[in-house]
């Protein structure tokens, strides 16, 4: 059993701290709004007044936030974690934040905290399941005390160092974003060419957009349209040559619905064809 807590209990933070509950861990949760943590309080949670107070003992502190400025305002800003942060402490910033960012936050940390940056792959079923992918930069013994807990949400892939990590998960959602935002767009030319929707799903599987349609297919995922827009803004910073990466960036920020998974891309982009 792993003192935890979970500073962020929106889809993923919530999820996450449910599963450490259900493995039988000491949970501590904190969230800006705080009757979110009423269900998790009353499945064996406790929930603390402020970020402060919620990493007082624990073996493992979880970030689990929209954006780096929400993790630096808990970690840093008033009634912040990182002053409260011991030696026998690891910090896991699982948000995603790009390597830019964890790179300044690792930097306005004081030397003592022990950080990894642990962004994740799979959404809210896989934490569910406990089959995440945690694209881990740090220290190697950082890694391996936070592994201790964090493999009950998944595969630890260790990337190099802090930073690292989050530089691969922008890599892996560039590409998975792009292509599903592509597979709407061809999906709408298949309605534009009278193609019909079975044969031109069959092809589709069949052609380098086939874990697109998996991916527009899944049920159950929750990564909403806006964060995917946010992701893909952090990998095309300041970098030239992604003319095709700002276009998507662009479509989705349009998108009807931008709180909805981002499956629903694909019906946003077929109803104005
Ligand atoms: P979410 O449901 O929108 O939750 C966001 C959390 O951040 C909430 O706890 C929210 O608190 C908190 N927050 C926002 N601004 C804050 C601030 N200024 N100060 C303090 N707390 C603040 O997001 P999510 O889907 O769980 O995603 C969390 C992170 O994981 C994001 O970086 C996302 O890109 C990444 N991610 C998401 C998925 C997915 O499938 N959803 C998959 C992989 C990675 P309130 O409750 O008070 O608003």
């Amino acid at each position: 059993m792993t003192a935890i807590s979970v500073l962020g209990l929106g889809r993923m933070g919530g999820a996450m701290a449910r599963r450490f509950l259900e493995h039988g861990h000491e949970v501590t949760v904190w969230n800006r709004t705080p009757s979110r943590a009423n269900d998790l309080v009353a499945e064996g949670a406790v929930a603390a007044e402020s970020p402060a107070r919620a990493v007082d003992g624990a073996r493992l502190v979880i970030t689990m936030l929209a954006d780096a400025a929400a993790v630096t305002e808990v970690l840093t800003g008033p009634d912040g974690a990182a002053p409260h942060i011991g030696a026998h402490t690891v910090v896991a910033q699982m948000s995603t934040i790009g390597p830019e960012a964890t790179a300044e936050l690792a930097a306005t940390l004081p030397s003592s905290v022990r950080m990894i940056d642990a962004p994740v792959k799979g959404s809210v079923p896989q934490v569910r399941d406990g089959a995440l992918t945690i694209l881990a930069g740090g220290a190697p013994a950082d890694i391996d005390q936070a592994a201790e807990a964090l493999s009950q949400l998944g595969t630890i892939r260790r990337c190099g160092r802090v930073g690292a990590g989050s530089a691969v998960k922008l890599v892996i959602n560039a590409a998975m974003i792009s292509a599903v935002t592509a597979l709407a767009e061809v999906m709408a030319v298949a309605d534009g060419l009278d193609v019909p929707e079975d044969l031109a799903r069959a092809v589709l599987s069949e052609s380098p957009l086939g874990a697109a349609l998996t991916r527009a297919d899944a049920t159950g995922a929750a990564f909403p349209i806006t964060l995917a827009a946010k992701d893909l803004g952090l990998a095309v910073a300041g970098r030239e040559d992604t003319a095709v990466l700002r276009a998507v960036r662009d479509r989705l920020a349009a998108a009807t619905h931008g709180d909805e998974d981002l499956s629903a891309i694909v019906a946003d982009v077929r109803s104005h064809h």
